[in-house]
């Protein structure tokens, strides 16, 4: 064999066990089709979203918060170009900073489509026609997802879009309808809302990010709705047509009646389904759930063919980046022949709004479905002196903790930079913390982080000082 691992796809999955793998002294290739490594994430997903709602949001302060600071700025507009660009700047960086990690690893890189011809042997069809073969004695299947349609909707890339579309439209859209109001939609959809464009969503549950807790979702709701989108929630869509430059798109309400909307781009936001196409599954026997087309693995994430694994969002699982590496460094570390371990209650989730949305472990809904008794605490930013100073009032942090043994089961919090502040409750929550442990922790003042503390205060005993 050439290669102790062979990885197919350089997404956060397939890089980060590519790196791993070859950090464990494993020799190391890996397959990517596309000319730049880094996935979904780095290429069309995480990075180029972020470089947005950064440079929207920086817009949006500037026409709405900055007078209220004393700065005044007349003439303000949108350089749309030049926002792609930087955006593109980033992803380069970023795609190119994997580029080095490999030639610093010494993994061999493959630019081609990657299929089994055997469990050991690999094609890699090149973009000029070429093709060689490689083997290994274990490979890793990292080849992701792509966007998901609806059955009567065809995404033509141009008035009907997918989130890749969206992240270099040619143009600040006019009215944007959004179908789906999860995670993509809702990010993407401000990012717009911010650039000025009408932007109106079409949900099909009586929520928007319904999987997360329900109070995170009304908070946000009320948030964007201040930012000007509208909501059309339980709404079930039934069509989208192009004509000319307008996009009708058609819906059923929660009674039964048809409605519709016509905008100029219809983005098609409703979940991405693994992607497994032209890998030769069926030249080694493994066939896709039905649903979603996922890779069946076991908890080692191993296929039922041994030596072939697989990891991220071809799997079963949340479709994150942090989630996909973690389940590339366990399988590199299997392979080793090390023992590692993965606690999925403790993924994160983010939604990169703003005020940003983030919650780990249970949510209210699940601890009631269960019966497991809970205690609630609950500690708003709008009586955070911090919040007050920087004017990010909206939103609030919960912690839901054990009512007899005060372990903190669930945190939910939606206010700035709760994207960075789950961290917090992600290490006492491993180190199995009880609500008390982290309210007698000093936290920096004047820091966000103090909502967290105050919310383990009050879910202790009602103990909260500054409400
Ligand atoms: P991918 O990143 O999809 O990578 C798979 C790679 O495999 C691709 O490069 C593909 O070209 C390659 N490939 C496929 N088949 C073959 C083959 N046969 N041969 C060779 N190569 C092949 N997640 C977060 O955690 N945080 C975020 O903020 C976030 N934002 C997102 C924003 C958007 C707009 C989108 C679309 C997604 C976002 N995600 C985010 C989700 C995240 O991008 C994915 O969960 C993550 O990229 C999955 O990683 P992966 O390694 O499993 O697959
Ligand atoms: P999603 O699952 O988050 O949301 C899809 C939404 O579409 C749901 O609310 C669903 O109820 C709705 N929907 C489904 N069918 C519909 C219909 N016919 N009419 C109206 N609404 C309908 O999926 P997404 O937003 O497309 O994102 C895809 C994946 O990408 C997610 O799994 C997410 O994990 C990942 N992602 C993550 C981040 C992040 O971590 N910040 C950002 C973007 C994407």
């Amino acid at each position: 064999m050439q290669y102790d691992v062979i990885v197919i796809g350089s997404g956060p999955g397939g890089y980060v066990a590519a790196i791993r793998a070859a950090q464990l002294g494993l020799k190391t290739a890996c397959i990517e089709k596309y000319s730049t490594f880094g996935g979904t994430c780095l290429n069309v997903g995480c990075i180029p979203s972020k470089a947005l709602l950064d440079s929207s949001e920086h817009f949006h302060n500037a026409t709405h918060t900055f007078k209220t600071h004393g700065i005044n700025l007349d003439n303000l507009s949108v350089d749309f170009d030049q926002m792609l660009k930087r955006k593109d700047q980033v992803v380069s960086e970023n795609t190119s900073g994997i580029a080095y990690l490999f030639k610093k690893n010494k993994i061999e890189s493959y630019q081609g489509m990657g299929s089994f011809v055997d469990k050991n042997t690999i094609k890699i069809k090149k973009d000029d026609g070429t093709e060689q073969t490689i083997t290994g004695k274990n490979v890793i299947i990292a080849t992701g997802s792509k966007p998901a349609s609806l059955p009567f909707l065809k995404i033509d890339k141009k008035r009907i879009i997918s989130s890749t579309e969206a992240l270099k439209l040619p143009e600040v859209p006019k009215h944007m309808i959004l179908i789906g109001g999860g995670v993509i939609g809702l990010e993407l959809g401000s990012v717009y809302a911010r650039l000025g464009a009408k932007v109106s969503v079409v949900e099909y549950m009586d929520s928007i990010i319904p999987t997360m807790d329900k109070s995170l979702g009304r908070e946000l709701l009320k948030v964007l709705k201040k930012l000007g989108m509208e909501f059309y929630l339980g709404h079930k869509v039934t069509g989208a047509t192009v004509s000319g430059d307008e996009v009708t798109v058609t819906f059923d309400d929660p009674k039964g009646e048809k409605k519709e909307l016509k905008g100029d781009y219809c983005l098609v936001a409703v979940g991405r389904v693994a992607y497994t196409d032209g890998l030769g599954l069926e030249n080694i026997g493994i066939t896709v759930e039905e649903r979603g087309r996922k890779i069946t693995v076991d908890e080692h994430l191993e296929t039922k063919v041994k030596g072939v694994y697989a990891i991220g969002d071809v799997i079963r699982g949340a479709m994150l980046a942090h989630k996909a590496e973690e389940e590339g460094t366990l399988v590199a570390e299997s392979i080793a022949g090390q023992k590692p371990h993965i606690n999925y209650n403790l993924i994160p989730g983010v939604v990169y709004t703003w005020p940003e949305v983030a919650s780990v472990g249970q949510t209210e809904e699940q601890l009631k479905e269960q019966g497991v008794k809970y205690k609630a605490g609950s500690f708003p930013f709008k009586a955070s002196g911090r919040a007050r100073a920087s004017m990010d009032t909206d939103g609030f942090v919960k912690v839901l903790a054990d009512a007899k043994t005060d372990e903190i089961l669930g945190v939910h919090m939606i206010g700035p930079r709760a994207a960075d502040m789950i961290a917090e409750a992600v290490v006492a929550m491993e180190y199995r913390a009880s609500a008390e442990d982290v309210a007698r922790m000093s936290h920096a003042h004047p820091t966000y982080t103090e909502a967290m503390r105050e919310a383990c205060l009050a879910a202790t005993e009602n103990r909260a000082i500054h409400i």
